[in-house]
């Protein structure tokens, strides 16, 4: 791998991707791989500079980038190293992970378990949203025969914990979750 920062992608700097499509290595390092303004893809949904250098006629999200993107992970004949803000994922990475065959050794990004799901450990297990010590975790249904927990993963960005919140204006409790304002999803209802 290469270690000049031309060959590296910076955020809104995707156009270097460009210098490096000639060439293969064993890894390809990605950085920034961050969500938000000064991440990539680059969250900016009305930059008029944006506009400039992304042609109109691109209706897919952040196509310009996705391709780049395409381009730094097919140089890599073993492994694609990305680095991100642990609260800040790109949606690149959430994409990612979503894509059979593709391993990404988050554990945040393994397959979600969700409330009325089997049990990984045991696999006869349901699991429950159940309250722990002022939280809520799921819990397995075959009790201390198997014991799993596991907090509850928000299944919108993936990356947020869901906890109990108190509702400002009617003191009642709901969930949602604790990337707010980044991700805003929410339980209207109990969890399930
Ligand atoms: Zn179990
Ligand atoms: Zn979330």
């Amino acid at each position: 791998m290469r270690s000049s920062s031309s060959n590296s992608l910076t955020p809104c700097e995707s156009g270097v991707l460009v210098a490096i499509s000639n060439w293969e290595a064993d890894c390809v390092i990605i950085h920034h791989l961050n969500g938000g303004s000064s991440g990539f893809p680059c969250e900016i949904n009305d930059d008029p500079i944006m506009d400039l250098v992304i042609p109109k006629n691109e209706t897919f999200p952040h196509a310009e980038e996705r391709r780049l993107l395409y381009v730094a992970i097919t140089r890599a004949k073993k492994l694609v190293y990305g680095f991100y803000h642990p609260r800040t994922p790109s949606i690149f990475v959430r994409e990612l992970s979503e894509i059979p065959g593709v391993k990404v050794h988050d554990p945040r990004f393994a397959p979600l378990i969700k409330a009325g799901g089997m049990c990984p450990r045991c696999k006869s297990g349901v699991m429950s949203a159940v309250w722990v010590e002022n939280t809520i975790k799921l819990l397995c249904s075959n009790g201390d025969e198997c014991g799993h927990s596991t907090e509850i993963r928000c299944p919108e960005c993936k990356v947020g914990e869901i906890l109990p919140k108190k509702a400002r204006n009617t003191g009642r409790t709901f969930f949602g979750c604790n990337q707010f304002p980044t991700c805003k999803h929410i339980y209207k209802e109990s969890i399930s």
